[in-house]
């Protein structure tokens, strides 16, 4: 909404606008707005997507026509969402696909802040001239403008009563106020207040409902602060190659994985790696392997048995990943040997 008002103007220059035959202006200015979403939403399609790939590397592939095609298709996936909900759905958006708004009505009860309209005081509604005695009339102090309705980003009537389409954005409140002020009446006639305060009922502030909100939502808030801290910095993954196996030059059956080592800490670090899980197993490669910090290193790495030492056709065997500098920092990961069949 803020690109299309730097570019287009407010509500009634864009209503203009867009009955205006098309020109050099208007057409520089919608492709304007369009190319100023299209940027946000770029920049959005790459920030989720960075989330699952190293983004300073996904940034420059992007640009340098390097990244490989499933990066280019979620960018572009994320970057056509954001452009089509943000751009043209909108309020859509929060009415029909955002289930926030179902969710939040099982929510509420009389006590909820919510934005209301105070029909004791609007209604009878109806235009007046200002500075009448409207009372006498029978009028209430809704001067029926209707620019409430006007500004609501979904379109609704709060002086209908609460309505699922409300956002709570509050334009309506500062509408409403507006003309208030203009007409020397006083501010709140839409304001934020709950069912009993309309109603000239107390508004209890501490009831059951919100107690066990709190305590859902602190429950919630200590799990994931545990998780975070017992969160392992560090992250590794085996996976056997395709190939089920070899026999090299000493007549020794060989395996081939590959091992991706992610270093989520904000340092350096040296890792020690060891393979368990069968008599004979020797371990090819770099046991040493040293990961940046906020890397992800991938390395294939060999294991071999003599043939008669192998138990059976299909093996369990382990890899253990230490940090050089940390005991405690270890992790494991599970793969499969597989050998001849024995007969
Ligand atoms: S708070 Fe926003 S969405 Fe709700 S009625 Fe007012 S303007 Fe409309
Ligand atoms: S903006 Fe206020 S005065 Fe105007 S119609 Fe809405 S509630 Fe009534």
């Amino acid at each position: 909404m803020w690109c299309e008002k730097v570019t287009e103007g407010d509500r009634n220059q864009r209503i203009k606008l867009d009955k205006a035959p098309m020109s050099g202006n208007k057409f520089l200015r919608k492709l304007s707005k369009h190319s100023l979403w299209l940027l946000i939403g770029l920049v959005t399609g790459m920030t989720f997507v960075g989330y699952f790939s190293p983004i300073r590397e996904l940034t420059i592939d992007f640009f340098t026509g390097e990244a490989d095609g499933w990066s280019y298709f979620w960018v572009g996936f994320f970057t056509l969402a954001t452009y089509g909900n943000a751009g043209w759905l909108r309020e859509q958006v929060c009415i029909y696909m955002c289930p926030y708004a179902r969710f939040q009505s099982v929510m509420f009860d009389k006590d909820t802040l919510i934005v209301s309209y105070d029909p004791r005081r609007g209604e009878s509604r109806g235009p007046r001239k200002k500075g009448v005695d409207y009372k006498a009339q029978g009028l209430g102090d809704c001067i029926d403008c209707t620019m409430c309705v006007q500004v609501c980003p979904t379109g609704i009537d709060i002086r209908d009563g609460l309505q699922i389409e409300c956002i709570g954005c509050a334009a309506c409140i500062d509408a409403c106020d507006s003309i208030m002020d203009k007409m020397d009446y006083p501010r709140g006639l839409i304001s934020y207040t709950t069912e009993h305060n309309l109603s000239g009922q107390v508004t209890h502030k501490l009831r059951p409902r919100l107690i066990g909100y709190a305590v859902v939502l602190l429950t919630m808030i200590g799990l994931l602060v545990t998780a975070f801290f017992m969160r392992s910095l560090v992250g590794f993954d085996v996976s056997k190659d395709r190939v089920l196996y070899r026999e090299n030059a000493e007549g020794r059956i060989e395996n081939v994985y590959s091992l991706k080592i992610m270093n989520k800490d904000q340092r350096d670090h040296t890792y020690l790696l060891e393979a368990s899980g069968l008599p004979d197993l020797k371990l090819q490669g770099k046991r040493e392997i040293k990961v940046a910090a906020g890397e992800i290193f991938s390395q294939p790495v060999e294991l071999s048995s003599a043939p008669e030492q192998l138990p059976s056709s299909t093996n369990e065997v382990k890899f253990t990943l230490k940090d050089a500098d940390d005991d405690s920092v270890h992790v494991e990961a599970k793969s499969r040997f597989i050998g001849p069949q024995i007969r």
